[in-house]
């Protein structure tokens, strides 16, 4: 029997993977744009790390971590997420003692044991960006402006940015004991996992998927209505900076996150198209974050997206791998080595050359060019090689005309 893969682990092949690497590309030149810096950070971690950063009472601590022993007994656990691991490190190489900002950006996999589904697996993309060290608006603003200027740059225009404020531990924990009592009022209508989590985690209540948890929830108090002076005045001054760079975006007040690290502005990129694997993208402010680990207490902002969603948003459009610029098709043995050379002088000099393996019939060879979608065919059999020449095909037009091999390269504008 063969091996497989493991369940809600994807393996990535060329014709999609060119939507993957247009999609890196897209989001390093927009955030460089922007300032941000690229950071790399190992994809294992201390457990600890995320126990105290995202909340031992959040899903993801509670039941997604893919957690283990090496052989020194310390336990360790494939990221979840990015943010812990970006803060652990700004903090462990002092990154604020070089620069009062930071502006970082990352990509790469993450892992949460999910039941896998359409837009939900196991190890998973994120391509997220963090600015630490500034509280005033204008970088939140600028976050999510970053954010939409990349889904523009991408062609996905029909989503929905959607923005909420979460208060900070001034204000949220009274809002916190009204929302639970609110929710104890409806505890019959809600799913065994919000029965379980309302008094733990009740925020979370209202993000919940089950539609009796939604109905019974419609009425509940937002945070909105229950912000401190302090974030209220943050929250009014990031709509009038989106206002003012004619940014589009909701304001959603039912919008938790499911980390609790999150304070002040929250948002989620949300698309009608993918059931309920709504959400593409998703942030938020999470002040007190880089001192809970032991930093400085800086203020951060924050987002990650979902390749996965991003790729399934994209469609078939750009499922497709680099053609060839020209395919040499040889006949004989002679003719086939001299081929082979003329390819590598090509490839070294910006020309996509491919040749056939197999030393089989012109027809054949005409075929496998055809396939690979190569633009152009040179043809060299005994006769055009003892000439130093070959018959050069365009494959748009079906025009053939001799061309010298040695001047072959410069025909095709090589460098
Ligand atoms: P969801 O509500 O869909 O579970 P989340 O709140 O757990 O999302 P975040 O932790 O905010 O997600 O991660 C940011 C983004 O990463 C999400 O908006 C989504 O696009 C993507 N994402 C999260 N979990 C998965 C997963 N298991 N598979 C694929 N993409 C994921
Ligand atoms: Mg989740």
């Amino acid at each position: 029997m063969s091996i497989t893969g493991i369940k809600g682990m994807n393996d990535i092949l060329p014709g999609e993977v060119e939507t993957w690497q247009f999609l890196e590309v897209a989001a390093r030149r927009v955030f460089a744009l922007h300032g941000f810096s690229e950071i790399r950070v190992p994809v294992v971690e201390k457990t600890e790390l995320f126990c105290r950063s995202i909340g031992e009472t959040t899903d993801i601590v509670e039941k997604e971590m893919y957690s283990f022993c090496d052989k020194g007994g310390t336990s360790l656990t494939l990221r979840p997420e990015g943010t812990a691991a970006v803060m652990r490190a700004f903090i462990q190489h002092k990154l604020h003692a070089l620069d009062p900002v930071a502006k970082l950006y990352y990509l790469g996999p993450m892992f949460r044991y999910e039941r896998p589904q359409k837009g939900r697996y196991r190890q998973f993309h994120q391509i997220g960006a963090e600015a630490v060290g500034v509280d005033d608006p204008r970088i939140d603003a600028q976050i999510l402006a970053m954010l939409q200027h990349f889904f523009d740059e991408i062609g996905l225009d029909d989503l929905d940015l959607q923005v909420n404020s979460l208060g900070c531990p001034q204000c949220r924990p009274l809002y916190r004991t009204q929302l639970v009592d609110f929710l104890e009022t409806r505890l019959g209508d809600l799913c065994d996992d919000c029965r379980r989590r309302y008094t733990t985690n009740p925020l979370r209540v209202l993000d919940c998927k089950a539609t009796g948890c939604g109905e019974a929830t419609a009425a509940a108090p937002a945070m909105l209505d229950h912000l401190c002076e302090g974030c209220d005045e943050h929250f009014t001054a990031v709509r009038l900076h989106l206002e003012d760079i004619g940014a589009r975006f909701t304001i959603n007040r039912r919008m938790v996150r499911g980390l609790d690290y999150y304070t002040r502005t929250t948002f989620e990129m949300v698309t009608a198209n993918l059931g309920a694997q709504n959400a593409v993208a998703a942030g938020g402010r999470y002040d007190g974050l880089v001192r809970q680990l032991g930093g400085p207490a800086l203020p951060g902002i924050g987002f990650a997206m979902g390749v996965e969603r991003l790729v399934l948003l994209m469609g078939e459009d750009r499922r497709a791998v680099q053609p060839p610029d020209i395919f040499l098709a040889a006949l004989g043995d002679v003719a086939q080595r001299r081929v082979f050379s003329l390819m590598h002088d090509l490839q070294r000099r910006g020309v996509r050359a491919e040749i056939d393996y197999q030393g089989r019939s012109l027809k054949a060879q005409m075929r496998r060019a055809d396939k690979l979608g190569a633009a152009r065919v040179l043809i060299v059999g005994e006769d055009e090689l003892t000439r130093g020449v070959g018959q050069l095909r365009n494959m748009g037009d079906s025009t053939q005309r001799e061309v010298s091999l040695d001047e072959l390269p410069r025909e095709l504008g090589a460098k």
